[in-house]
């Protein structure tokens, strides 16, 4: 039997996971990516000779299961990174407390319960659930082979602002402690204590910076993809199926440079809405277009990149600074509750030189302004939105010359991305992570109304970079079955 003719969709974080993994399991595998380059939000972008991450800025993980994912991918290289230290200020209650690069998890419990003091019980308590979610989730260590299950946690059934209730949490002692909650970008009134937990255990216990952003990564893919004879197609779109077969699959593809493509199983790793867009009609039933609809969007952010006068005194971390203690408002972009995290980097410009730059991401409520141009030609030419950007990128400053006096007039912003500049790209709402996490709902992910399709799906544990990955290597397991998941782990060399 000739091996099985497989397509991804999709070039990020997710797709070039899922076509390593399909790949050395023995399948043919075509990656079909409708941007110029592959890795979606892992790219980067030059100005003024410097690289800039669009969607890649930190991460946890890098000490445990960021490392061993990238180690069964055969990426290694691009497991280096920075351990960093993490300042988070509360401009409402004047809370400022800085979690030094490499505390750890225990250690960083130890920081936050000196800083409130009153709040140490109900710290505790979430440290120890934190933890609990983390040991007790599948695929959080690649080397367990024992058979998936796929376990209710009661902290599936909490959500976050439940949880808090039930330990006594205050409200900047649960602001600082869930400042992650940035990393997923749903609300802590709706989100599972059991998601935010497991983004909390990786930026409680590595928060780190990988060296060169996305290129590494990248850069790594392409090589393997050379070796393993990926088929990588990029600047061309996937166009919507149009009819099933006799037996519910489709197996032809189409794509915008005119090409065809004949496949046996087609594997989604973009937005779910994109992917149901690209369904024959016939598959788009009303109860998965009911379930879509009930679907809303995570945070959306707006990015400025600042380059800082050499000679400034300057420390490389994360910052996260929230407007007041009301998450739910900040994460909804509700009145004028906002946080911006921003990336302090030092970082070699193409010359060699190293410079000191910030990448800056203001949370947003997803959605357009009315006078939203469609495409970017057109939006540039608009005062009205060269304003709109004008004027968050001097706020965005001002609030970190606030934090920093010393880089006061010493700050030159050398670009901006809006939602709407994601748009361009995906997800096509803008959003930074998708869909949002809320409790009790079932995630669309795994197999699609026509028998041969699969969406990899975001999220699904873990939001962000290493969430899509993982998300890849947990649709890989249920795609493939056990005893071909576990040759590729134990090919890997790693348990
Ligand atoms: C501003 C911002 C900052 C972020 N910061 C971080 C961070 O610091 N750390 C972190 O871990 N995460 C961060 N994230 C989130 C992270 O970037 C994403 O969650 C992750 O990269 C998603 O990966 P993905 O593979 O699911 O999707 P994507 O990276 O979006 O890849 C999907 C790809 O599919 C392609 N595509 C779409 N439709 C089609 C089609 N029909 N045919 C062919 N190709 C198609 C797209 O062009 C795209 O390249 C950030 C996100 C944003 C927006």
């Amino acid at each position: 039997m000739g091996k099985l003719r497989t397509i991804v969709v999709g070039s990020g974080a997710g797709g070039i996971t899922l076509a390593l993994l399909l790949a050395r399991a023995g399948r043919q595998v075509t990656v079909v990516e409708s941007q110029s380059a592959v890795g979606g939000y892992l790219r980067r972008f030059t100005r003024e000779g410097m690289r800039f991450d669009t969607g890649f800025h930190f991460s946890g993980g890098y000490t445990n299961i960021m490392r061993q994912v990238l180690h069964v991918l055969g990426l290694d290289e691009a497991s280096r990174a920075d351990l960093i230290p993490n300042r988070i200020v509360l401009r409402n209650t004047g809370d400022d407390l800085t979690i030094p690069a490499g505390s750890g998890f225990r250690g960083t419990e130890a920081v936050m319960c000196d800083s409130f003091a009153g709040d140490a019980p109900a710290l505790h308590a979430l440290f120890d659930a934190v933890d609990a979610v983390w040991k007790s989730t599948p695929m959080c260590d690649l080397r367990d082979l024992t058979p998936l299950r796929l376990d209710i946690s009661p902290y599936d059934m909490q959500t976050v602002g439940d949880f808090y209730r039930s330990v006594g949490m205050g409200p900047a002692a649960g602001t600082a402690a869930g400042s992650f909650a940035m990393c997923h970008g749903s609300l802590p009134s709706e989100a599972a204590m059991s998601f935010h937990a497991r983004v909390g255990y990786g930026i409680f216990d590595d928060l780190a910076r990988p060296a060169g952003g996305g290129d590494p990564l990248i850069a790594a893919f392409l090589r393997e993809a050379e070796k393993l004879d990926i088929d990588v197609r990029t600047g061309t779109t996937l166009l919507p199926f149009t009819e099933t077969d006799a037996d519910g699959e489709c197996r032809t593809a189409l794509l915008s440079d005119g090409s065809r493509l004949d496949a046996d199983q087609v594997f989604f790793t973009i937005h779910p809405a994109s992917a149901c867009e690209l369904l024959p009609e016939q598959a788009r039933t009303p109860s998965l277009c009911r379930r879509l609809r009930r679907f809303r969007d995570s945070t959306a952010f707006f990015c400025s990149y600042y380059v800082v006068d050499e000679g400034t005194p300057f420390t490389p971390g994360l910052v996260s600074f929230f407007s007041d203690t009301d998450m739910d408002a900040i994460l909804e972009g509700a009145g004028s509750s906002y946080s911006t995290g921003y990336l302090l980097e030092r970082e070699p410009d193409l010359h060699g030189k190293m410079c000191s730059v910030v990448a800056a991401f203001r949370t947003m409520r997803p959605g357009f302004p009315e006078w939203a141009a469609p495409t970017p030609a057109l939006r540039r030419e608009d005062p009205r939105y060269r304003e709109f950007k004008a004027e968050i990128t001097e706020e965005i400053a001002a609030d970190l010359t606030a934090l920093y006096p010393e880089f006061k007039g010493r700050l030159r912003p050398v670009a901006t991305g809006s939602p709407l500049t994601c748009r361009d790209y995906d997800p096509p709402t803008g959003s930074a992570y998708g869909v949002r996490n809320v409790c009790g709902q079932a995630r669309l992910c795994g197999r699609l109304p026509v028998r041969n399709f699969v969406l990899a799906g975001q999220s699904v544990l873990v939001p962000g970079v290493m969430g899509a990955m993982l998300a890849s290597f947990t649709v890989f397991r249920q795609a493939v079955g056990e005893e071909t998941y576990c040759r590729v782990i134990r090919d890997s060399g790693i348990s």
